[in-house]
């Protein structure tokens, strides 16, 4: 074999190779092609710069450091303006930013705050406080600061957890579930009336903490199915948190799991989110696929588990991979090794969502996408790659198939938009004077929670402290 030989085979196995990446069989236009060059330029100068001085490559630094310098590229530029689809994995204790929390929320009245002696900040609406702690009125504490920092709250706040939804009324009394989710059906109806062109919906995932017994399960089962039965629309099925290393296993909770899997509830089970190989947490992975799962919360250790990774494609089951959560809750610190990647090598399905953002600074889905795009996509992911993960954040998501399709329709809507905005931004760009950045900002700045709150929010159970019904 001569060098031009070697070479040509060489290049021909490589380009067969990259094939396989996720989304690479995705067809693009003309006018996808050159946006996928400028996207790729921008890039390949990320990574280049990365390549040569290994410290400057922001995936591989923790991602609370690097937030600001996230903001600056211009690769999260355009990912920021790209319609993302659902977020099918968020949490509703962490859906707002910070900044929501602390502008909004706390300027709300008659909500008091107390740490307690564990150093856990409690926050809390009433007319007037009880005795359980020693309550001041946020408002209050709020004037003694004149530039109150957001570290003061981000630091301490911690909610209790619950096993129901059951938000209280501004006297203290619990809300029973069914007002609970009635809440939340009123909330999602007015917040689509309000924003018709963006934003379609959202579902509830009934999500209990796991630490748990069969008998509280069986509970569970029995609030869940009633859920189910009440509000079919909202509640889209089931699933369990916390954390999983100390919460019990999928299958010690087998006979009240098995009742869901009879009642035809669909579940969502966050499972293999470790570190661990072989032992009883990364083993839930087996058992979320046995019980059938629409979708696995995390499935960071499938990997590790080959012929459950067989069966997962066989059943179509995605996983929900949310890499700016694995690295702040440090299961990877450098996400080029996050496991996520050798699944996009091998294009299996997957779906990129943000867990908890408010607790880390992030918020709607464009951070978790850059981090996917530059880390867990390697060089020669590209533009075919976040199409087919926002598509897939409509195909794996829980609503009929009627509504996927006018989802899949708006989406696309939003996408050319995209698409022929960026196109005239970089061509002018180019030709023209630099471009007005705020006023094209302003034109787009929807854009990334166009989709990015609809279809499946997993919720955990919403929490004590922190919704109160208004009257
Ligand atoms: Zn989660």
């Amino acid at each position: 074999m001569n060098i031009s030989e070697y070479k040509e085979q060489r290049e021909s196995f490589l380009a067969q190779e990259k094939t396989v990446i996720l989304g690479q069989d995705q067809v693009l236009t003309t006018d996808e092609e050159v946006v996928n060059q400028i996207l790729l330029t921008a890039k390949m100068a990320e990574m280049n710069d990365g390549f040569d001085t290994p410290h400057n490559f922001l995936p591989a630094k923790n991602f609370l450091t690097v937030i600001s310098d996230i903001q600056a590229s211009e690769v999260f530029k355009i990912i920021q303006k790209m319609p993302k689809g659902a977020a099918l994995h968020v949490h509703d204790v962490a859906l707002t930013s910070l900044e929501w929390v602390i502008e909004e929320l706390a300027y709300w009245p008659d909500l008091y705050m107390c740490i307690t002696p564990q150093d856990l900040l409690l926050l809390k609406f009433f007319d007037n406080p009880d005795t359980s702690c020693a309550w001041q009125l946020v408002s209050e504490v709020r004037d003694s600061y004149p530039h109150p920092r957001s570290s003061t709250l981000s630091s301490t706040t911690g909610f209790p957890s619950s096993q129901t939804p059951d938000d209280i009324r501004i006297d203290g009394t619990l809300l029973t579930p069914d007002e609970t989710l009635t809440v939340y059906q009123d909330t999602i109806t007015r917040f689509v009336q309000d924003h018709p062109e963006d934003f379609l919906g959202a579902r509830y995932i009934y999500a209990p903490m796991r630490r748990i017994d069969n008998a509280t399960m069986n509970g569970y089962v029995d609030n869940m199915i009633d859920m189910a039965g009440k509000f079919p629309n909202l509640v889209a099925g089931f699933d369990l948190v916390g954390q999983e290393d100390k919460g019990e296993t999928l299958i010690n909770l087998l006979e009240p799991l098995l009742r869901l899997s009879d009642a035809d509830i669909p579940v969502f089970y966050h499972a293999g989110e470790t570190d661990w190989m072989g032992m009883s947490t990364d083993e839930n992975i087996v058992d979320a696929l046995f019980l059938n799962a629409t979708r696995i919360g995390h499935g960071y250790a499938l990997v590790k588990h080959p012929k459950a990774k067989e069966l997962a494609l066989q059943h179509n089951t995605p996983i929900e991979v949310c890499p700016v959560s694995n690295q702040v809750l440090k299961l990877v610190s450098d996400l080029r090794n996050h496991p996520a990647a050798q699944l996009v090598a091998e294009g299996f399905p997957i779906v990129i969502s943000s867990d908890d953002p408010g607790a880390w600074g992030s918020k709607g889905l464009s951070y978790d996408f850059y981090e996917a795009f530059m880390a867990l996509g390697g060089a020669k992911a590209d533009l075919r790659f976040l199409k087919q993960l926002a598509i897939n954040s409509i195909t794996y998501s829980s609503v009929d198939e009627n509504t996927k399709s006018q989802m899949m329709q708006r989406w696309e809507e939003k996408w050319n938009t995209f698409i022929s905005e960026t196109l005239s931004l970089h061509t002018n760009t180019v030709i023209h004077q630099p471009v007005n950045k705020e006023s094209v900002g302003l034109h787009h700045q929807h854009l990334w929670s166009s989709y990015s709150n609809n279809s499946i929010i997993s919720f955990p159970p919403s929490t004590t402290a922190k919704s109160t019904q208004r009257p």
